[in-house]
């Protein structure tokens, strides 16, 4: 049996150690949340930060292989777990660029993949772009925090920040694709996420991208050059914006897991968890074609309220053909916090849209303030 850690207990964590379990992988999860969503499912929960080196070097003690499930953590304690002989995947040097989005948007440029107009900009400095612009912090910022548009300069944070072009979007895409430790490469089909309109979190997803042909082989080929670029081996999910001018921008990336590729679990031939293992563990990779349209409802905190969330309308939906629902056992729900997500299977694209659109209207988050 292969002894395996997870940086980070999240929803993200809990699904690996559900593909993992097939694999007959002892698992061992390091998370500062005593209540984190892989606490008490783990085989080991070791409770500590992911940002301390230290930490993460105690934690990959006597493990055979490494990997994360964010990027907000200590890449020096990765380094230091690798010169230990400890196998990490993604190597910590792709985490390094990935982590922060300023390194992210030079890391393009140098390389010539396509993304937008951009500064990195210290408060004071002169401003390249025009307005509205959007500005971005470096590191830290998940499901639109951290992200703002600014209509002049007087909204902007004053903090060395990245400043964007604000893209003309026609629909946003993610291709999820995997690199072996042999080589191997094989994407996903596109899923095409739509955001709230103020939150910046996705609201729900379809999967596939309702596209031409010649768009998705396109972003397909943006993201396994990517993913050959960076040689990273485990998954590249790789954000992208599909403009009005029907051309590609990348917007973000990430070497691990990604939340819109959960609806891959029920309506692919292999889901991206499954996929991650085999590709860091060295086994041949899964075929990711699709077998069923899929979507996913993000169960989200209700606006304006903090507490104890609980899903009075579950079993309503959940007679519905094709909705099966997974709640990441948080205890608390926040304004826009995932709390969990429905996913839903249909036989056709309209057929997907009509359930998600009963979904949304049926389906609610109650929260009692503790
Ligand atoms: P996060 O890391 O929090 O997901 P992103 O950088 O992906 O933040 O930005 C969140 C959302 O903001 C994107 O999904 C998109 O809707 C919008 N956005 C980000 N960058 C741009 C841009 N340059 N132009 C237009 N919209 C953008």
């Amino acid at each position: 049996m292969q002894k395996v850690g997870i940086v980070g207990g999240g929803q993200l964590g809990r699904m690996l150690i559900q593909a993992g379990i097939d694999l007959d992988l002892h698992i061992r999860v390091l998370d500062s949340a005593p209540d984190s969503p892989c606490a008490g499912i783990a085989h080991e929960f070791v409770l500590g930060s992911v940002r301390e080196a230290e930490t993460i070097e105690r934690f990959a003690e006597g493990l055979d292989l490494v990997t994360i499930e964010l990027e907000a953590i200590s890449v020096e304690g990765l380094q230091r777990a690798q010169s230990k002989g400890v196998t990490v995947y993604p190597d910590p040097q792709i985490t390094h660029i990935l982590q922060d989005k300023g390194r992210q948007r030079l890391w393009y440029a140098a390389q010539g993949f396509p993304s937008p107009k951009f500064q990195l900009w210290t408060p004071g400095e002169p401003i390249q772009l025009e307005f509205p612009l959007i500005q971005k912090s470096f590191q830290g910022g998940y499901d639109g925090k951290g992200v703002q548009v600014a209509h002049n300069p007087t909204d902007l944070w004053p903090i060395s920040s990245l400043l964007e072009e604000k893209v003309s979007i026609q629909k946003e895409v993610s291709i999820i694709v995997a690199r072996s430790r042999q080589g191997e490469i094989r994407s996903f089909p596109p899923v095409e996420s739509v955001f709230h309109p103020t939150a910046h979190v996705v609201e729900y997803l379809k999967i596939p991208a309702e596209l031409p042909p010649s768009a998705i082989k396109e972003a397909q080929e943006i993201a396994e050059n990517m993913a050959e670029s960076l040689r990273v081996v485990g998954l590249l999910a790789v954000e992208l914006f599909y403009t009005t001018s029907g051309t590609w921008l990348i917007n973000e990336a990430a070497a691990r897991p990604h939340n819109t590729g959960h609806v891959t679990i029920k309506s692919c031939w292999t889901s991206q968890f499954e996929q991650h293992w085999r590709a860091i563990l060295g086994l041949p990779l899964g075929e990711p074609r699709l077998h069923t349209y899929g979507g996913l409802v993000n169960i989200l905190g209700p606006a304006g309220l903090h507490g104890m969330p609980s899903y009075p309308g579950l079993s309503a939906i959940m007679r519905i053909p094709g909705v099966s629902v997974h709640l990441y056992g948080k205890k608390r729900s926040s304004p826009f916090r995932k709390l969990g997500h429905i996913i839903v299977l249909a036989d056709s694209a309209e057929e997907l849209s009509n359930k998600i659109r009963h979904i949304q209207s049926v389906f609610r988050v109650e929260v009692r303030a503790v």
